[in-house]
C-alpha cells in the first residue's frame, strides 16, 4: 500500500483550505448534518421544522416560506444564494439557540467534542477558533459567514456522501489518481488530517495487519468501505453518517509514507472509487456503486 513519492513531495502546508469552500447544494432527499443546519437556521428565522436530519416535504415547505420572504428564488433547494440568508454570525454570549445548536453540531461534523447545547460557550468559542486556524480563517471565535461556509462545506457532504478528507487536504487531482495494484485509492495526506465516512454505515475497527489502524463500514449505499494506516485505533464507533470524522490520518500498516488508503467493495468486487470520489468532489449526484468500474484505475 505505497505512495507515490512525487506526491509527497509536492504536499504543500497541512490543512490550509484558505475558504476556498463552496456552499453545497442541499435539497429533498438529503440527509445528515448539513439538513440539520438548514432545519436549524429556518427554525431561528421563524420557520419552525423539526430538526431531524431528513430533508423532507415539510422542511422543503419552510425553505420555500423563507426563500419567499426573504425575497429569494423560490426553489425549496439551499444553494449559495439561499445559505447566504439563513447563517446568522453567533459568537460567545450568543443567544440564538437553534443557530448555535447548528453551529455545535457543525463543529462536532470535524471532530469537536462539544454537547449540543444552543449555549455558545467557552468551550464552544474554542473550537470554534481551532477549526478557524486549520482552515486558514482568522481564528476570532466568531461563526462568521465564512465560517459556517467552511465548516459546511468542508467535509464536501451532498446527497449523503462526504470527501473522506477536508476540502483543501488535497487537490481534485488526487481523487483521480490511480492505484498501484488493485482498485483502490491512496490520498497521501500527512500524518493527522481528519478522516470522515464518505457513506454512512456500521463501522468495524480494524488494529493491526497491513491496514495498520483503521475501519470498515458497511455502508448504507451497500458499498464496503475500508480506510487504513490511520496514526492511532480509530475513533468512531458503532453507525456513523457520512461526515462522521473516524480518525486521523498516519502511516501505520504496510506503507511507504503517511497517506490514507481507501477501498470500496460492493457485490463482492472491488470498485474503482475515484468517480464518486470526484463526484463528491465536484458537488454532483454521485454515480451509483453499480456503475462503477472493476479495473482501469490500476498502475
Ligand atoms: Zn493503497
Amino acid at each position: 500500500m505505497g505512495v507515490v513519492v512525487g506526491a509527497l513531495m509536492a504536499l504543500g502546508l497541512p490543512g490550509v483550505a484558505g475558504g476556498a469552500a463552496s456552499w453545497p447544494l442541499v435539497r429533498d432527499g438529503n440527509q445528515g448534518t448539513n439538513v440539520r443546519t438548514v432545519q436549524h437556521l429556518v427554525t431561528h428565522h421563524g420557520h419552525t421544522t423539526a430538526v431531524d436530519g431528513i430533508f423532507g416535504p415539510n422542511t422543503e415547505r419552510e425553505v420555500r416560506n423563507f426563500q419567499q420572504a426573504e425575497g429569494l428564488a423560490v426553489d425549496g433547494i439551499v444553494g449559495p444564494n439561499t445559505w447566504a440568508e439563513l447563517v446568522v454570525p453567533v459568537a460567545e454570549g450568543s443567544t440564538a439557540t437553534h443557530a448555535v445548536e447548528a453551529a455545535q453540531e457543525q463543529l462536532n461534523k470535524h471532530g469537536a467534542e462539544l454537547s449540543v447545547t444552543g449555549s455558545f460557550d467557552a468551550a464552544t468559542a474554542t473550537a470554534t477558533r481551532e477549526f478557524q486556524d486549520e482552515h486558514g480563517i482568522d481564528p476570532s471565535g466568531t461563526v462568521d459567514n465564512a465560517t459556517w461556509r467552511e465548516l459546511i462545506a468542508g467535509v464536501g457532504a451532498v446527497g449523503g456522501y462526504s470527501l473522506p478528507l477536508d476540502r483543501g487536504a488535497q487537490p481534485r487531482s488526487a481523487y483521480a489518481a490511480s492505484h498501484h495494484d488493485y482498485p483502490a485509492i491512496d490520498l497521501p495526506v500527512r500524518s493527522g488530517h481528519s478522516v470522515y465516512a464518505v457513506n454512512g454505515g456500521r463501522v468495524v475497527k480494524i488494529s493491526g495487519g497491513s491496514c495498520g489502524y483503521g475501519v470498515q463500514i458497511t455502508a448504507r449505499d451497500g458499498g464496503v468501505y475500508t480506510y487504513c494506516h490511520f496514526r492511532s485505533p480509530a475513533l468512531a464507533s458503532g453507525e456513523v453518517e457520512a461526515g462522521k470524522l473516524l480518525g486521523y490520518s498516519g502511516n501505520t500498516g504496510n506503507t511507504t509514507g503517511p497517506h490514507l488508503h481507501l477501498q470500496l467493495k460492493y457485490n463482492g468486487s472491488w470498485l474503482c472509487p475515484q468517480r464518486l470520489l470526484l463526484a463528491i468532489y465536484d458537488g454532483d449526484p454521485v454515480p451509483s456503486l453499480g456503475s462503477l468500474p472493476t479495473s482501469g484505475c490500476t498502475h
